[in-house]
């Protein structure tokens, strides 16, 4: 076992008292304040949003109705597939089994839901059991649509040296690939997704570790790094933005905006991209009068590699979009993302549903460190639904990417919904918008016992 990871013991006598000091987890002090609301409390998805919401309304109701579906044996900390691909935490750090972190008292349900109707505000599972509620906790993550990226799937991730670190098995895969890509030499491609996705830092991280470790070992002048970025621009919020590119170019990482993977040809172990351009053109109208319009350009391009790391296109699950809880206009529209409001995390067409996490259709970054902050809003804005008030509590957009620069140090990306920085850890007196080792020590040690330890039992 890793000598650093701290146990339950450790973080609740030294770090969560750390924290409580410094302010990191805010809303402890509710747990004094129980309500007696009535009303069957349905979860559904028992990931880093459903279960530790569980865990919150569990010390916040004194009669709790709660049921929770979810069909995985496992809960994992995904932050920490980067860890595993990198090397640095052992797959077994990173998961306990679903059993040991659904609170008690809550009724689960190991199944999955394939239809939800809020009119009679009934879900039905796959098993054929059908729950009813009075409220509603939708926070079922977000699906990794495997099948858009043609060539190859989830279950043959690896084949013919490609990689994907959004999955546990395929996180555990790349690894000895980088090793052996830094050992022999040649070109690692390294590439992200033109949707909304979790933790958008992850694919910068393992390419920027992958490139530290070439350095570490000796052995740069043999690896070719290049990223191919699905958007405009690497990183889009300015405080961080300029310290990420220069890092880039420091280090001789090549930097291709635009560019989309289409598919994958794992035998001759090449990838096939679109490198998408928007370009004003004049065109004649129906009425014959010549207009400007702007279209995307599609240049196909193929690209050799002898590692690469992909990311699958992402979108709120199928049943969210298929029981009319998704947006039907606007940007988060065409990937089903929850109409839910930015402000108080309610849905904006249901009053007795919450929304928070990944399935969450609000312009935020998609990670667990968001949610350790939505989740004390979501929680209160539930309880004055089901006092029959208005939900009052305000998210600000709140999210972190502590972005992994090297084996030592983060630049730790925190900001609201204007991209503004907004700080919630302690570093106050340092240049934040430069990596720092003492972010790295955060994210190394204190992170993952927080979510397990803080998070997972409502504590933070
Ligand atoms: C590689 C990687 C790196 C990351 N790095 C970071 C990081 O550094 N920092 C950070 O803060 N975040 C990071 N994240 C993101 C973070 O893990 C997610 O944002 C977070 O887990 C989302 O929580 P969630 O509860 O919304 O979804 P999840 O934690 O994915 O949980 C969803 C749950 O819903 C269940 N479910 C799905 N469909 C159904 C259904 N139909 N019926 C019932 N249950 C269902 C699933 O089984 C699952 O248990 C990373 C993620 C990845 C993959």
């Amino acid at each position: 076992m890793d000598k650093t990871f701290m146990t339950r013991r450790t973080f609740l006598k030294g770090g969560l008292g750390a924290a409580a000091v410094l302010g990191i987890g805010g809303g402890t002090m509710h747990y004094l304040n129980m309500v007696d609301v009535k009303g069957r409390i349905l979860i559904i998805g028992g990931g880093a949003a459903g279960c530790c919401f569980a865990a919150r309304l569990m010390r916040r109701i004194s009669n709790p109705d709660i049921t929770l579906i979810d069909p995985a044996d496992r809960q994992y900390y995904q932050p920490g597939f980067t860890f595993i691909a990198s090397g640095i935490f052992k797959p077994d750090e990173v998961w306990k089994p679903m059993s040991k972190c659904i609170p008690s008292g809550v009724k689960w349900i190991k199944d999955s839901v394939v239809e939800l109707d809020p009119i009679k505000q009934t879900a039905r599972t796959a098993g054929g059991q059908v729950v009813e509620y009075d409220f509603l906790v939708l926070t079922p993550g977000l699906q990794i649509n495997w099948n858009k990226v043609e060539g190859i799937s989830r279950e043959t991730l690896g084949q013919g040296n490609a990689h994907c670190i959004y999955d546990f098995e395929g996180a555990q895969r790349i690894w000895p690939a980088i090793q052996e890509l830094v050992a022999k030499g040649g070109r690692g491609v390294f590439t992200d997704t033109y949707t909304k996705l979790k933790c958008g830092g992850a694919p910068k991280k393992i390419c920027m570790l992958t490139e530290h470790l070439a350095r570490k070992e000796g052995k740069r002048d043999g690896v070719q790094i290049d990223y191919f970025c699905c958007s405009d621009a690497l990183y889009n919020v300015p405080l961080y933005t300029p310290r990420l590119l220069q890092i880039y170019e420091e280090r001789n990482i090549g930097l291709e905006v635009n560019h989309r993977v289409k598919g994958i040809d794992t035998q001759a172990k090449k990838v096939y991209l679109e490198h998408h351009e928007k370009k004003k053109v004049k065109e004649i109208n129906e009425l014959g009068k010549e207009v400007e319009v702007e279209r995307t350009i599609i240049t196909p391009r193929v690209e050799d590699y002898d590692l690469l790391s992909f990311v699958p296109p992402q979108s709120a699950p199928d049943f969210v979009r298929e029981a009319g809880l998704s947006w039907t206009e606007g940007k988060l529209a065409k990937d089903g993302w929850a109409m839910v409001d930015k402000k108080t995390l309610t849905h904006i067409r249901y009053s007795n549903i919450v929304c928070l996490g990944d399935v969450a259709g609000i312009p935020t970054s998609k990670t667990s460190s968001a949610i350790r902050i939505q989740l004390p809003i979501a929680v209160d804005n539930l309880l004055s639904i089901m006092q029959g008030k208005d939900p009052e509590k305000i998210y600000n957009g709140y999210a972190c990417c502590p972005i992994v620069t090297d084996y030592g140090h983060v630049l730790l990306c925190e900001f609201d919904y204007n991209k503004d920085p907004d700080p919630s850890f302690p570093f106050t007196l340092q240049d934040m918008s430069k990596e720092q080792a003492s972010a790295w020590m955060l994210k190394r040690h204190f992170l993952k016992p927080m979510f397990f330890h803080g998070m997972l039992t409502g504590l933070m």
